[in-house]
């Protein structure tokens, strides 16, 4: 097999994979730089050969926001997919579309979007969604033939792992994976026994498991924070990723709502994640791997965001959740703008449940302490921090330790590190050389193509 990271840098960027097995030319996800602008934000994506099949692992975008650019020149090539995906790839994308549009606007980079709404249907035309956990058989024009399996990877609602089996070898990807359940996504489901090449992921490598956090400890926490909010006449903001996080939490809620430990008090929700909210009750339906019923949102009550502009500093007189997005609080956002509201007073709760990336206003928020000032950029306004900050631990990656013991049961002669920070690769291999001392490990260089 010939491998080549068509990733921009060694990191958790713009997510690309070309394969090369037997005649077939696989790519494994075609993602947008999260961190970069522009043209930058794709992966290598000139030169490629023409493609037998794409294979889409799942929708966050730094695996799916470069699938309108390959498509682009490849119209005809098939997208494999998990039903969860084929489900909600293209409201993804148009969401992606409208923030590159208003990133135009706001940063002047004349590159944005770099597709259009119009190119979405291309993409419809050409996802095909396999069930999961069955195998299936592709053939070459020479005759040759390679099986591909979907494995749920739990992460989030669709997310798959790959088993793809040639001429007797076995190699798996990964993708994103969280080996544990989520409220709304069962766990990880992936193949037993050896494989000769595995390609992991390596998102906390650099990150010690903490002691004693459970997901079942942090939602009690989660709600006793919020009860104490709303006892002393204060509003809890919750900045979640619309797509996954915030259906979590929804469920989360009404658990506590159900059982009786959350004190009553309105719910308002952005409109992407309640739009969400709707295609993830129809994942559910489509059993793909995937727990979430729309009436959630009745026996909760929630309301729409009101989008009357408060201006920033001045209270919210609607006490109550604010379940919004974006998770990292990023600018001109509702839950940016919410939480120009929220901060200046001491008796509301700022509840992190995703990570941050310390440039974003969630990340730089979250290095403050209280009673610093902090700046919306854009709103023309510093706020005194007076609100109570909390950072609860819903992660949707697998533990480094728990990456390590598949590893070693997948036992395979080569390990390829896909995913990560070089921190979080740097202590995957030196752990994979101890553990595993017979396996070839390959941390690989963007762009080289490497013999497997
Ligand atoms: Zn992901
Ligand atoms: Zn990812």
């Amino acid at each position: 097999m010939k491998l080549t990271d068509l990733n921009s840098a060694q990191d958790i960027g713009a997510n690309c994979l070309l394969v090369e097995i037997g005649s077939f030319h696989i790519l494994i996800d075609a993602g947008m730089h999260p961190k970069r602008f522009g043209l930058e934000a794709l992966p290598h994506l000139d030169g490629l050969p023409p493609l037998d099949k794409v294979i889409l692992t799942h929708c966050h975008l730094d695996h799916l926001g470069a699938l309108p650019v390959v498509l682009r020149k490849q119209p005809n090539v098939e997208v494999l997919c998990s039903p969860a995906s084929a489900l909600i790839a293209r409201r993804i994308l148009r969401n992606s579309v409208s923030v590159m549009m208003r990133q135009r606007e706001e940063t002047g980079v004349s590159e944005y979007p770099l597709f259009t709404y119009s190119e979405l249907d291309r993409v419809q035309g050409v996802l095909r969604e396999m069930p999961l956990l069955k195998p299936r058989v592709f053939r070459a024009t020479d005759g040759s033939e390679i099986s591909i399996t979907l494995h749920p990877a739990g992460h989030v609602a669709g997310a798959v792992g790959c088993l793809i089996e040639h001429k007797h070898r076995r190699i798996f990807f990964t993708g994103d994976v969280l080996f544990h359940d989520q409220e709304t996504v069962p766990a990880a489901q992936f193949p037993e026994g050896p494989v000769d090449t595995l390609i992991v992921e390596t998102t906390h490598g650099a990150t010690p498991p903490l002691d004693g956090v459970t997901r079942a400890g942090e939602a009690a926490r989660m709600v006793a924070t919020v009860n104490e909010t709303v006892a002393r006449g204060g509003s809890v903001l919750i900045p979640a990723f619309a797509f996954g996080r915030m259906q979590e939490m929804l469920v989360m809620l009404n658990n506590a709502r159900r059982n009786g430990t959350l004190t009553p008090c309105p719910i308002y929700c952005s409109g992407l994640g309640l739009d969400l909210a709707d295609y993830f009750d129809m994942m559910s339906r489509k059993k793909g791997f995937v727990n979430f019923r729309r009436s959630v949102l009745q026996e909760l009550k929630v309301m729409p965001l009101n989008q009357r502009f408060v201006p920033p500093g001045q209270d919210l007189s609607e006490k109550g959740i604010y379940l919004l997005s974006s998770g990292m609080l990023v600018e001109n956002t509702p839950a940016w703008r919410v939480a120009a509201n929220l901060l200046d007073h001491a008796h509301n709760t700022l509840c992190f449940v995703g990570y941050c990336d310390p440039d974003t206003p969630g990340g730089r928020l979250l290095s403050r302490k209280r009673g610093e000032s902090f700046a919306f950029k854009g709103l023309d306004y510093v706020a005194r921090i007076k609100a109570h900050i909390e950072k609860f631990h819903f992660s949707g990656h697998a533990s480094r330790d728990e990456l390590i013991d598949f590893a070693r049961r997948c036992d395979p002669r080569a390990i390829v590190l896909t995913h990560g920070d070089p921190p979080a690769r740097e202590w995957v291999e030196e752990e994979l050389a101890m553990e595993l001392p017979s396996a070839k490990v390959t941390n690989p260089v963007p762009g080289k193509t490497y013999l497997i």
